[in-house]
């Protein structure tokens, strides 16, 4: 670009590039000791059942409050934390802090009659650990908090390449009856016919999908595609859940469309856990 611009000016390197390399080696070398710090908090968004606009319950979204760069977003750390393997305890943290907070809301009887529910995250790395099932089934039994109230996410793309014996664990999980859910599905490169051997309970349709139904008329092909994936779904017996819906068109075309549930702004925002049960 530097070139383009003409001769009279010095072709340096992109100066925004190099601030990212930097600040990525500085974050992934911080890591740690933000953990033991306790420099992470999580936020909650709300998972809202189309039939009646209520909640069924809330994803836990992690933050870093970095103290000289503020609060950043997952996508900032999380594929670092991958890298380097501190994903496995800050996963366990996130996990453990999560399953705590959804009894907290159970005990104050938040949901009324039907408890919410608290969704987590997992990353490969966490996925092909030997301890998950060992430790997710003693987090619950810590807090005494029902296997059906904690589902776990894990990315199309992470659990389509997981062979047999990689999704073992995830299997005995969902026996005991926590829910599985195939996260931004449709990002990933599955066939559909794999679904069947992923021991997932839930669908979470990536916003892309969202996003597309969002024009005036929608495209009669992205409907038919969100149609299809549906149908498809609970032919299968998994609910789909929807991400990103940002308005009330979205939300409506994709109740019609038979989606279960839904997450977006358009209904809240991550926030702090003490914000969700006003949502409720
Ligand atoms: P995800 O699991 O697909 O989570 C949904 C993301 O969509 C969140 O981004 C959420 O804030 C955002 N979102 C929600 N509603 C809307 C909307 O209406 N419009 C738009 N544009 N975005 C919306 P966030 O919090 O930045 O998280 C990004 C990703 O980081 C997550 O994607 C998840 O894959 C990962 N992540 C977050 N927390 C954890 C964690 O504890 N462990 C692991 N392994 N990954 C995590
Ligand atoms: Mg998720
Ligand atoms: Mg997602
Ligand atoms: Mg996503």
């Amino acid at each position: 670009r530097a070139k383009s611009e003409g001769g009279n000016r010095y072709a340096v390197a992109d100066p925004d590039s190099e601030a990212r390399a930097i600040s990525r080696h500085h974050l992934t070398h911080h890591l740690p000791s933000a953990l033991r710090g306790c420099e992470f908090f999580i936020e909650y968004q709300p998972l809202i059942r189309m039939e009646d606009g209520s909640i069924e319950g809330a994803e836990a979204l992690v933050r870093w409050s970095h103290p000289r760069h503020g609060v950043l977003g997952p996508d900032r750390f999380i594929p670092l934390a991958e890298h380097t393997g501190l994903i496995v305890p800050l996963g366990r943290w996130v996990l453990r802090e999560a399953v705590r907070q959804a009894c907290e809301w159970q005990v104050r009887g938040i949901g009324g009659a039907r408890p919410l529910r608290v969704n987590v995250n997992l990353s490969p790395r966490q996925l092909h650990h030997p301890d998950l099932v060992d430790e997710t089934v003693a987090v619950l039994e810590e807090f005494g908090l029902p296997a059906g109230s904690l589902c776990l996410e894990v990315t199309e793309s992470a659990m389509v390449r997981a062979d047999d014996h990689e999704l073992k664990p995830l299997r005995q999980l969902a026996e005991l009856g926590v829910g599985i859910a195939l996260d931004d599905f449709g990002t990933g490169y599955s066939n559909l016919a794999s679904l069947r051997r992923l021991p997932a309970s839930t669908l979470k349709l990536d916003r892309s999908f969202t996003e597309g139904l969002q024009h005036h008329p929608p495209d009669p092909v992205d409907l038919r595609i969100v149609e299809g994936i549906v149908s498809l779904s609970h032919t299968l017996g998994l609910s789909v859940t929807v991400e990103g819906v940002e308005t009330g068109l979205q939300a409506e075309r994709l109740k019609e469309l038979g989606c279960d549930s839904a997450q977006g702004w358009f209904y809240a925002r991550p926030g702090p856990p003490e914000k969700l049960p006003m949502a409720v």
